[in-house]
């Protein structure tokens, strides 16, 4: 199938490349140049595991495009993929202006029968927001699908190629069948394609993102209570993880969620909700709960060192609001260095990719280092914000020689406090004991 994928970020360059892998004709498509530029280059402008391989595979045979020609693009296709952003709007929903500003483009462009599918995250009702958008446009026929994308950076591919499920909104028979075409290659395992109306799918997406950041939230809250009264939330984790019934899948207490979705996600549904009289006490409770958490490390770095931070320095391990990824959208490690800075202190950082997005926000504010190691050279404590696999490996006597004084504030506890503190390290993690 002929396939236009418009808005070329974390989601549509995966989606497209994935489907360029499942033998169709896909152009990428964006409006920022640059970006562009840089495909047509060969260079990838994300991180992310693998991807680069599985572009240049697609290329070179013939079956992978990148452009910013949104109308040839659109003229050129059966599919068209919505995958553009939804940025968080001053009141908290979920901003539209992108997905209808594509929307129109289609409207404006399609020549014939056009299949448009809806892979950006989109509050219940944009579905048919788009229809009417293309109605007022064209007279060609077409079909608006939801088609929400469940992807984690650091694992994207994975988990298009094996989704656990594929959620398909729509009203239309004929468009369902080219969408159970299209996405055939990647449940030949067995896993479910699932049909449902719109507004369903719509709410599908929300309702697991909300679910997720629940449980990291009640699993922060959790920390809170085992630090408090002595137990130790790892070891409560075993404990309710072993059940079937709850699992172990974000049950780890940690400096708090971030990224791209799970902040603005469980806002768009607590103000979607709000729009028709609901109610979200659970909402709501999960965001403070994580609003809260984001400042633990800080007030940790305080309970040591006290309010005045003039003349300290201290090393971050870890930038990207999770590993595997440079996406540093709401990452908590924003939170601390500002925190950090404003109380005084200097901070040298260090993340094995999320350098170059950093310096966008936060300039030279903070000193980068090279390596993790070297980021810990005569600092008076090291704080671990992103649990890369390689911070891991690092021996902790290497830690203690190169710190000034050996403080560790583990924020995704990744070292053993027990093991640490017979070191001679001052540690403390996230509900630890
Ligand atoms: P992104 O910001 O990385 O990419 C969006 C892209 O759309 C940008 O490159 C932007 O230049 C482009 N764009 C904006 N307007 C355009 C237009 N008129 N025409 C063409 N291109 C245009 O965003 P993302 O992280 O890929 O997320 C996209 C959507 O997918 C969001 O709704 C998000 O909530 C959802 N989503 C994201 C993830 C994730 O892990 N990032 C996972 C599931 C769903």
């Amino acid at each position: 199938m002929k396939i236009a994928v418009i808005g070329t970020g974390y989601v549509g360059l995966v989606v497209g490349t994935c489907f360029a892998e499942t033998g169709n004709r896909v152009t990428c498509v964006d409006v920022d140049e640059r970006k562009i530029k840089m495909l047509k280059d060969g260079k990838v402008p994300i991180y992310e595991p693998g991807l680069e391989e599985l572009i240049q595979r697609n290329v070179a045979e013939g079956r992978l495009f990148f452009s910013t020609d949104v109308e040839e693009s659109i003229k050129n296709s059966k599919v068209c993929f919505i995958a553009v952003g939804t940025p968080m709007g001053d009141d908290g929903s979920a901003d539209l202006k992108y997905v209808l500003a594509v929307a129109r483009s289609i409207g404006k462009s399609m020549d014939g029968h056009r299949l448009v599918v809806l892979k950006s995250t989109v509050p219940v009702g944009t579905n048919k927001l788009v229809k009417e958008e293309l109605r007022k446009l064209t007279k060609h026929e077409f079909d608006v699908v939801s088609n929400p994308e469940f992807l984690k950076e650091g694992a994207a591919i994975d988990d298009f190629m094996k989704p656990d499920r594929v959620v398909i909104g729509s009203e239309s028979a004929r468009a369902t069948q080219m969408m159970q075409e299209l996405y055939a290659p990647f449940v030949r395992t067995g896993k479910p394609i699932l049909v449902m109306d719109p507004a369903s799918a719509e709410m599908t997406k929300y309702a697991a993102n909300a679910m997720l950041a629940t449980r990291i939230s009640f699993m922060n809250e959790m920390a809170r209570i085992c630090e408090a009264v002595g137990a130790d939330v790892n070891e409560v984790r075993k404990g309710i993880g072993t059940d079937a019934r709850i699992g172990f899948p974000f049950l780890f207490a940690g400096a708090g969620y971030g990224g791209s979705c799970f902040p603005k996600d469980v806002r768009a549904l607590a103000r979607t909700a709000s729009q028709h009289g609901c109610e979200t006490k659970i909402i709501d409770a999960v965001e403070a709960v994580n609003d809260r958490q984001k400042h633990l490390l800080f007030e940790k770095v305080v309970k040591i060192f006290g309010k005045n931070l003039a003349g300290k320095r201290f090393a971050v391990w870890g930038l990207a609001f999770k590993p595997k990824t440079d996406d540093m959208r709401e990452a908590p490690s924003l939170v601390l260095i500002e925190a950090l800075l404003k109380a005084g202190a200097a901070v040298t950082a260090f993340d094995p990719e999320a350098i170059p997005e950093t310096k966008k926000t936060l300039g030279d504010q903070v000193r980068y280092a090279d390596s993790a190691l070297k980021a810990l050279e005569g600092a008076d404590a090291m704080i671990l914000v992103t649990e890369w696999n390689e911070f891991r490996n690092i021996d902790p006597e290497e830690v203690k020689k190169l710190l000034k004084t050996p403080v560790v504030i583990d924020g995704r506890n990744v070292f053993s406090p027990q093991r640490m503190r017979e070191m001679g390290f001052t540690y403390t993690g996230i509900g630890t004991r």
